[in-house]
């Protein structure tokens, strides 16, 4: 604001400005009211980026990633909605329908002869109800599939808000047998202590890490103590934001276990998702079951 205002130098500059900040208040209210609507009617929807296993390139996963086709507006991505979604209690019917929809398409894909597991967020607020562990036993049985074949992505910051109530509620879910990684790894309260107290299953470190991977000999030995340390509690490791090559060459003298990127790929809709990813890397496990399936992450 105060950037602007310096330099408006008459009342014109500042009117745009102002302008602007109706048209983002209009569109946020909008987006408020249209919300419930969309999830009832089928606006939302989920597209899914792919992670690598860095020792043999298989696809191992998927992170589900929700999108709003709003009719008015066109295809927004969560930074668009999330926070409006986060302040209502819509998060937490968004965050069923989300993880409904993941196990959905995971299954689909299980009974077209693939392998993989698949990445689902959780809010802040999704993870405070006591009824997630319930909600979520519920969809996994309604479309039968496995736990172990489902990661629960969950920040660390998020535990910084009620540290006990939230550990006890993963604590249950990891326990029914469903993964758990830490999202966005190393940019929230990264008590180093944290992570063995957490029931967590993985780490995912964050981006802001690996973009200096390639340039900067300090920052690959800081991934590498992290990744270490990681690896010493047992943890699953993967990296996201991978956008170069040479990044992912940094990673290979690490012990990370996957990569996810835009190197790789964007998110992508489902069917596409199936057609670059799970034909065209997959095809042999489905000719031969037992080998060149992706191990257990
Ligand atoms: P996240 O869970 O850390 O997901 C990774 C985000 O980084 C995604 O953005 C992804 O498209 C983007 N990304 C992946 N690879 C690269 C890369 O190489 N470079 C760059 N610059 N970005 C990359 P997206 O889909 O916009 O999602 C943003 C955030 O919104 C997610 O961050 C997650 O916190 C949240 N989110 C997404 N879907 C859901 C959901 O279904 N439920 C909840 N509660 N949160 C969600
Ligand atoms: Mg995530
Ligand atoms: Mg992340
Ligand atoms: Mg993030």
């Amino acid at each position: 604001t105060a950037m602007y205002r310096s330099k408006a130098n008459g009342r014109h500059s500042t009117s745009v400005y102002d302008g602007r900040v109706s048209d983002w208040n209009r569109r946020r209210h909008r987006l408020r009211q249209d919300m419930l609507y969309a999830l009832e009617n089928g606006q939302f929807l989920l597209h899914y980026q792919p992670q690598v296993s860095l020792r043999d390139n298989s696809v191992v996963g998927a992170e589900a990633l929700v999108r709003w086709q709003h009719p008015e507006f066109g295809l927004l991505s969560p930074a668009a909605f999330l926070d409006i979604a986060e302040e209502s209690p819509l998060i937490i019917e968004m965050g069923a329908w989300v993880f409904n929809e993941a196990c959905r398409q995971l299954r689909q894909w299980q009974d077209e002869g693939f392998s993989l597991k698949i990445s689902v967020n959780v809010s802040v607020r999704q993870l405070a109800s006591h009824d997630l562990p319930e909600m979520m036993t519920q969809a996994i049985k309604r479309h039968g599939v496995s736990p172990s074949s489902i990661k629960l992505e969950v920040t660390e910051s998020m535990l910084a808000q009620d540290f006990d109530v939230m550990s006890q509620i993963l604590g249950t879910l990891k326990q029914k047998g469903f993964r758990i990684a830490l999202d966005d790894f190393g940019t929230g309260y990264s008590n180093l202590a944290y992570i063995r107290l957490l029931p967590v299953t993985a780490i995912k470190i964050d981006r802001s890490f690996v973009t200096g991977l390639a340039v900067d000999n300090g920052a690959l030995k800081l991934v590498k103590g992290i990744i270490a340390l990681a690896k010493s509690l047992d943890l699953h490791v993967i990296c996201e934001g991978i956008e170069t090559t040479e990044q992912r060459e940094a990673l290979e003298s690490t012990e990370c276990d996957s990569i996810q990127g835009y190197l790789i790929s964007r998110a992508l809709p489902a069917e596409t998702f199936l057609a670059n990813f799970l034909r065209l890397t997959q095809s042999a496990a489905n000719d031969k079951p037992s080998r060149h399936r992706p191990g257990s992450v």
